[in-house]
C-alpha cells in the first residue's frame, strides 16, 4: 500500500541518520520520522565528532561536513579549587590529511546529515513525532503511529533511534523506565570569541583545535566530568553529573556547577570577555553495559543513545550511534533483500555485530566502572585533590630537602584515607579497568 515501507527510522539524530543513511543506499524504501522541526534542532552535544565511524557511511564526508577545528590537543585536568594537574597531549602528527576527531556544531552537522538522507533517497519527515509502535494481534511491530496520521504507517521493521528517553520504547515495553542512577544531566553553553583571540589563548593556527576535559571538586562530590572544546569562533563549555547525584549527594544545580567551573582560576582566563550565546540541557545515558536494554524483538531495533551505547570514560556517544545506526541498517538490508522477515531471530544478526565491534567491546570493558564510581565516589573529590597537593609539594623550591617531601607527600595520603584505603581503591579501580 501507499503507506508501506521496508523501514522506518524514528528520529533523525547520529544513530538515525547513519541507520536511514545506509538503508537508503543499499535501494530500500525508507521513511525517517523526526519530532524536531529539522535535524540538529532538538539534539545538544559537545560536540567531538569521532571521523572513524562517519568515514565508514560517507568516505568522503570531509569534503561537505560542516567542521569546525580539528583536535590536535588533547588535556585531562584533576581540579583542586585553586588549579589543575593533569596531562596534555599535543602532536603535529593530527595535522594530516584526514584528521581523526573534529569539533561540530549539532544543529548544522545535523541538518548537513539528514540532507545526506535525504539526497540518498529516504523519505524525511519532520516536526512528526512517533506516538507509539503498531503491533499485530501476535504482538510483532509492524509499523508506527504518530501524532498527524490516524492510521498509521507501516513498515517491515522500526528503528528505534529516538536518543536517551526512548519514550516509544517505553512506552511499548520495550525497555524499561530510566534510572536516575544510570543518566547523567549534562548543562552546557556556548562562548563566542574572535577566531584570533581562540587561536592565541589555545596555542593553535588554522583550524587546529584543542579538548580539555577536566573531573575533580568542580563537581562537588558528585560523579561527573566537565569539557571545553574550541570551535572555529566559540568555546563550547559544559558540566554533567549523575542525575541520582545532584538529589542524594549534593546541594548543587546543573547550572551551579556550570557556573563555578566557568569561575575557576584555570577556565577563566580561557572564557573572559565571551558573549554567552546559548544554553542547553541534555541527559547522557551513562549506566554503562549492564544498562543495555533488549536489543531486537519481532519487527524492531534500537541503536544509539535508545540503547544506552555511551562509553563515558571516553566521552564517545555520537561514534557509537553512528555504528549501531549502521550495523542494524546492514542487518536489516541483508535480511530484506533476501527476501527474509525481520524476526526477532533474524535481527539477533545485529546484536552478534554490535559484539563484534568495539562498541559491544569497550561497552564490556568498562561495564564495572559505575559501580566503582557509585560506592567510591570519594575518589572524584579526594585524588584530584592530593594530586594538586603533591605537585605543590613538590614543585615549591622552599628549602625543604626531596627526600622530606616525598614522605609529606606520602604521609598526607595515608592521612587522607589510610593504608588499606589507598590498597583497597587501587585494587577496585584495576579490578573495574581491566
Ligand atoms: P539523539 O542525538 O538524541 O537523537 C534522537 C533524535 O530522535 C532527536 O533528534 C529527537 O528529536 C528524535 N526523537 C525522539 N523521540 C522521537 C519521537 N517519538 N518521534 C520522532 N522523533 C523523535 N558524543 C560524542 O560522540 N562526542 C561528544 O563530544 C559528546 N558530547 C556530549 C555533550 C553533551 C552535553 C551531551 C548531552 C551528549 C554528548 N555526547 C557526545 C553524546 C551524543 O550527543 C549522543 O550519544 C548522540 O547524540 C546519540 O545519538 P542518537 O541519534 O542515538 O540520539
Amino acid at each position: 500500500t501507499r503507506n508501506h515501507f521496508d523501514a522506518i527510522v524514528v528520529g533523525a539524530g547520529p544513530s538515525g541518520n547513519a541507520a536511514a543513511y545506509m538503508l537508503a543506499q543499499r535501494g530500500l524504501n525508507v521513511l525517517q520520522i523526526e519530532r524536531g522541526e529539522y535535524a540538529g534542532s532538538k539534539n545538544v552535544q559537545g560536540a567531538i565528532l569521532y571521523a572513524d565511524a562517519l568515514e565508514k557511511i560517507i568516505p568522503d564526508f570531509r569534503d561537505e561536513a560542516p567542521l569546525e577545528r580539528h583536535i590536535v590537543e588533547q588535556r585531562v585536568w584533576m581540579m583542586d579549587d585553586a588549579g589543575h594537574t593533569g596531562m596534555h597531549h599535543r602532536s603535529d602528527d593530527y595535522n594530516e590529511d584526514k584528521p581523526n576527531r573534529y569539533t561540530i556544531l549539532r544543529a548544522q552537522f545535523d541538518k548537513w546529515f539528514s540532507r545526506c538522507v535525504k539526497e540518498a533517497g529516504a523519505t524525511v519527515i519532520y516536526e512528526t513525532t512517533v506516538t507509539s509502535l503498531m503491533r499485530d494481534a501476535s504482538g510483532w511491530v509492524v509499523g508506527v503511529h504518530t501524532d498527524r496520521n490516524g492510521e498509521g504507517i507501516t513498515a517491515d521493521v522500526v528503528i528505534l533511534a529516538e536518543g536517551v528517553n526512548g519514550l516509544v520504547g517505553r512506552a511499548s515495553g520495550l525497555r524499561e523506565e530510566l534510572k536516575p542512577e544510570n543518566v547523567a544531566l549534562a548543562v552546557k553553553e556556548m562562548h563566542f570569541l574572535p577566531q584570533e583571540v581562540i587561536d592565541a589563548r589555545f596555542n593553535l593556527k588554522g583550524d587546529e583545535g584543542v579538548v580539555i576535559e577536566a573531573m575533580g571538586t568542580i563537581t562537588e562530590g558528585m560523579v561527573g566530568t566537565a569539557f571545553l572544546y574550541t570551535n572555529r569562533e566559540s568555546i563550547s563549555v559544559g558540566i554533567g553529573c549523575m542525575v541520582s547525584d545532584f538529589t542524594d549527594v549534593g546541594q548543587a544545580t546543573p547550572h551551579g556547577l556550570l557556573d563555578r567551573f566557568k569561575a575557576h582560576p584555570s577556565i577563566r582566563p580561557l572564557l573572559e570577555g565571551s558573549e554567552i550565546k546559548e544554553y542547553a540541557a541534555h541527559l547522557i545515558p551513562e549506566g554503562g553495559y549492564k544498562a543495555i536494554p533488549e536489543l531486537v524483538g519481532n519487527g524492531w531495533l534500537v541503536v544509539g543513545d535508545a540503547g544506552h551505547f555511551v562509553n563515558a570514560v571516553h566521552r564517545e556517544g555520537s561514534n557509537l550511534a553512528m555504528t549501531t545506526g549502521r550495523l542494524a541498517a546492514e542487518t536489516v538490508a541483508d535480511i530484506i533483500l533476501s527476501g527474509g522477515s525481520c524476526s526477532r531471530h533474524n535481527l539477533a544478526a545485529y546484536v552478534d555485530a554490535v559484539k563484534e565491534s568495539f562498541v559491544m567491546k569497550d561497552m564490556k570493558k568498562y561495564k564495572d566502572i559505575h559501580g566503582f564510581l557509585k560506592k567510591g565516589r570519594h575518589v572524584v573529590d579526594l585524588y584530584p585533590r592530593l594530586m594538586n597537593r603533591a605537585a605543590q609539594t613538590w614543585f615549591r623550591v622552599d628549602g625543604v630537602d626531596k627526600r622530606s617531601k616525598e614522605s609529606t607527600i606520602m604521609r598526607e595520603a595515608w592521612r587522607a584515607r589510610g593504608i588499606g584505603g589507598l590498597m583497597g581503591d587501587a585494587f577496585k579501580l584495576m579490578r573495574a579497568w581491566r
